[in-house]
């Protein structure tokens, strides 16, 4: 049994990782200031003996410092999330990520707490070589354009978290998500698979961006959390990498994905005793960047992960295909 810390911890990836900890047998201490994350996340697990809530900020060090002390591994999760947010708050953004993890990173080598730092796909940028792998080169945009701010603070993060592993032997590992989608996550902060089926259960349009040729990979939340919580086993210790990416390789553009999304909301409308819609009432309406997002807002096209090192390390496999992630979104929405 471990004593974990979990920052970010009611929220959506952080919620479930809570949950699998504590069913597991670890005590988690979750730290969160509940800016992006939601109390309700963490329902199922209110009252288990074996967790502690902590509403607090990744910012205040003398909180950091404490909660690391009495940790012996920290899965930091707790960041500024969703483009929109990051295009919004910038400032906000950068501090979070960059400054939060400094403090998080600076205690646990003083500890020798055990890491797992989330990072994200987004640091692959604009790159063009597909599938993305750990050593590939990156391609950000111009400092003028703020999409790029998330994946350079992230990309710092990481910088950071493997220079003290190099210079004080911290046992960290960096993870990067792919477009990690399931229950519990919100559409407020412009993710496209929540909010796709928020708009078909209220009889739509689904709002595509840009042509909706773009394509991404989605993979279920409760696919990464097994892998999130053996690296945390694992770091430090034995066959861990450094950096590696996790997801799902199935790769689909949002256009074919607002058609799935309508097909499998229509579906549980018929289950549910409706009569089968006119087709037309599927409406998929296509509004351009500068409108969703800002002026001279750059899309990716393609976003897919390679992922040997995850299946080589890890034995990471995907179990749940889109359709599944869909129906389970749709019915987590459905219930709430
Ligand atoms: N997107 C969309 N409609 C929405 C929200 C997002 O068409 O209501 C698009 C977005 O432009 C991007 C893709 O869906 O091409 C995935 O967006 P998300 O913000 O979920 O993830 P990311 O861009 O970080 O991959």
């Amino acid at each position: 049994m471990s004593q974990v810390l979990v920052t970010g911890g009611a929220g959506f990836v952080g919620s479930h990782l809570t949950e699998a900890l504590l069913a597991s047998g670890d005590r988690v201490a979750v730290l969160d200031d509940l800016s992006t994350g939601n109390r309700e996340n963490l329902r199922a697990v209110q009252n288990h003996p074996g967790l502690t809530f902590i509403d607090g900020s990744i910012l205040d060090r003398t909180l950091v410092h404490r909660l690391i002390h009495e940790s012996d591994t920290v899965y930091h999760l707790a960041s500024a999330v969703g483009v929109r947010l990051v295009i919004e708050q910038p400032v906000r953004t950068i501090q979070t990520i960059v400054e939060g993890t400094d403090n998080v990173l600076t205690v646990a080598r003083q500890t020798g707490c055990r890491v797992v730092l989330t990072s994200t796909s987004e640091v692959y940028g604009k790159g063009v070589r597909v599938p993305f792998a750990e050593g590939d080169d990156v391609v950000l945009g111009p400092t003028t354009r703020r999409r790029w701010v998330y994946a350079c603070a992230k990309m710092l993060d990481e910088f950071l978290a493997l220079a003290h592993r190099h210079e004080g032997g911290l046992p960290v590992t960096c993870v990067r998500l792919f477009n990690t989608v399931g229950p519990r996550q919100s559409g407020a902060y412009g993710m496209v698979l929540p909010r796709f089926v928020k708009q078909a259960l209220e009889g739509g349009p689904i709002t595509v961006y840009g042509s909706g040729e773009q394509t991404r990979c989605f993979c279920h939340v409760l696919d990464i959390v097994p892998a999130l919580i053996e690296l945390g086993r694992r770091s430090g210790i034995g066959d861990c990498p450094d950096v590696v990416n996790l997801g799902s390789d199935e790769e689909v553009s949002i256009n074919e994905l607002a058609r799935r999304v309508w097909q499998e909301v229509e579906l549980t409308r018929q289950k549910g005793g409706d009569p089968a819609a006119d087709a037309t009432r599927q409406r998929i309406e296509h509004i351009p960047y500068e409108q969703a997002y800002v002026e001279g807002f750059e899309d990716l096209g393609r976003r897919v992960p390679d992922l040997t090192q995850a299946q080589r390390h890890l034995g990471f496999n995907v179990t749940r295909n889109l359709q599944q992630i869909i129906r389970d979104m749709i019915e987590y929405s459905c219930e709430q």
